[in-house]
């Protein structure tokens, strides 16, 4: 029975994944309802716990209808992993395989009075985030909230963004900072969605008054994704007097949206007003520039080595957000670990590879000239003109090759976006890089990276 029930897995996640995770398990025996499952290291039992425990429980029980539950153990013989790298990398994993987040640094008591506040995150900390052009302006209000909380200008501070762009960092960071600088403040951060139960459920229990009065008495309010309000008319209302209170008593307020207040639509015109008085700072879209760092100083954080070129196609690859740029990182570093050695290309390529179709997308030639032109360093104007210097006739050809294999052009039509080339020209070209490719394979290299980075 616990064979099919393996078997069952292996067949639903796949021969890599279930290679990848699941080999090693082992089944300790059965206690009652319970089934205990055994796994050589902690960092697998958290992994498989994680995303695999629902799924094994369901087969189980499918199975066996006595059995209820599953117990993930880490087996008593088996290696522990706790060298300084393991360890590294189960910090980093933490996001990937915990669904609730860490508790607080230890060394900071909680405060008896932020009864209010959610725990906040020890990773998001002003010295994790990584700044760059996109970001620094909402980086730098940040510091200057949590340096001096409720200074004029800078009251209420609004954060606004996408998905996935450093919002609640931020927020974490500034809660951290000001904690650790005034530990008698009391700060209270939490979703609006949070905000919204904890005030429907003062409705129900009629305490309403307590609920004003304990939130009034807070020193720094951080309610984080107000977007939630939105259609929430009682919350608002009520969200709304907080505010006015807080404000006025000289209590710094913070607030993360993803859309700036006067695009919150749906939020009321009174409330989104008074958002808009303080500063409002803007989580730009991140740059390629900003996305490898970030991978850089997690990898370092992380304590794992991961080659350059990988990071490079991750941040290539992967431009929507950071969060899933920090998956793709984790989840390769963590393959790195488990086999011994580090991650190439096409192992990034395959373990990566539902994440990478989610940012699939067509090519297009100009992609490839731009990419190709900064590659080489050439000006993309180059990539029609008629020079004829090598370093500038060797990229247009790989280009061209590039062109020939990732999309569906014709070689009279490629030629004509490179500046009106003759056919001919272009069927040179691609024999030509093919040919230098077979003999040079530091060069078949340099166009393999180009072409996964443009891959459809
Ligand atoms: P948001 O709240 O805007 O949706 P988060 O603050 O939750 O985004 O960020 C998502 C993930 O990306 C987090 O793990 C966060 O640490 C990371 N992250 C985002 N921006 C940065 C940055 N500039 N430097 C380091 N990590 C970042
Ligand atoms: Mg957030």
């Amino acid at each position: 029975c616990w064979a099919r029930v393996r078997g069952r897995l292996r067949e639903e996640v796949g021969e890599v994944e279930y290679r990848t995770w699941l080999r090693q398990m082992t089944l300790a025996g059965i206690d009652g309802e319970e089934a205990v499952v055994l796994l050589p290291t902690r960092f697998l039992r958290d992994w498989v716990r994680g995303h695999y425990g629902d799924r094994l429980r369901a087969l189980w029980v499918q199975e066996n209808v006595g059995i209820r539950r599953i117990d993930v153990r880490v087996a008593a013989n088996a290696r522990v992993t706790d060298s300084a790298d393991d360890q590294q990398a189960e910090g980093g994993l933490a996001e990937t395989l915990a669904p609730s987040r860490p508790e607080p640094r230890a060394e900071v008591k909680p405060d008896p009075r932020s009864d209010w506040s959610a725990p906040l995150d020890p990773r998001f900390t002003f010295d994790t985030f990584v700044v760059g052009k996109p970001n620094e302006f909402a980086y730098a209000c940040a510091r200057r909230v949590a340096e001096k909380p409720a200074s004029p200008g800078f009251n209420p501070l609004f954060l606004y963004g996408g998905v996935g762009l450093g919002k609640t960092h931020l927020m974490h960071s500034v809660a951290w900072a000001i904690r650790e600088a005034h530990s008698q403040r009391n700060i209270a951060y939490m979703s609006a969605e949070k905000f919204m139960y904890r005030f429907i459920a003062a409705l129900r229990s009629q305490s309403t008054m307590e609920f004003k009065e304990s939130l009034r008495s807070v020193d720094v309010l951080m309610i984080d994704d107000l977007q939630f309000l939105i259609g929430k008319d009682n919350t608002q209302e009520e969200f709304f007097h907080t505010f006015n209170a807080l404000v006025d008593a000289g209590k710094q307020i913070v607030v993360s949206a993803d859309k700036s207040p006067s695009d919150l639509n749906g939020l009321e015109d009174r409330l989104r007003t008074r958002l808009g008085c303080g500063m409002v700072a803007d989580l730009h879209a991140t740059t390629y520039e900003l996305r490898l760092s970030i991978l850089e100083a997690k990898a370092i954080a992380a304590s794992a080595k991961v080659d350059k070129r990988v990071m490079e196609f991750l941040a290539h690859k992967i431009t929507s957000n950071v969060r899933e740029l920090e998956g793709a990182l984790n989840r390769l570093i963590a393959h790195a670990n488990l086999f011994g050695r580090e991650v190439t290309i096409e192992t990034a390529q395959e373990v990566l590879k539902d994440i990478l179709r989610a940012h699939d997308r067509r090519v297009t030639i100009e992609e490839i000239q731009k990419r190709v032109a900064e590659h080489y360093n050439i000006r993309l104007t180059d990539m029609s003109s008629a020079r004829r210097a090598r370093n500038v006739a060797r990229p247009r050809q790989v280009a061209m090759y590039l062109a020939k294999q990732l999309t569906q052009r014709s070689l009279p039509e490629i030629g004509r976006r490179f500046g009106n080339r003759d056919h001919t020209t272009v069927m040179h070209a691609v024999s030509r890089i093919a040919e230098l490719m077979q003999a040079d394979s530091g060069f078949a290299e340099d166009v393999e990276l180009l072409r996964r980075m443009l891959e459809v």
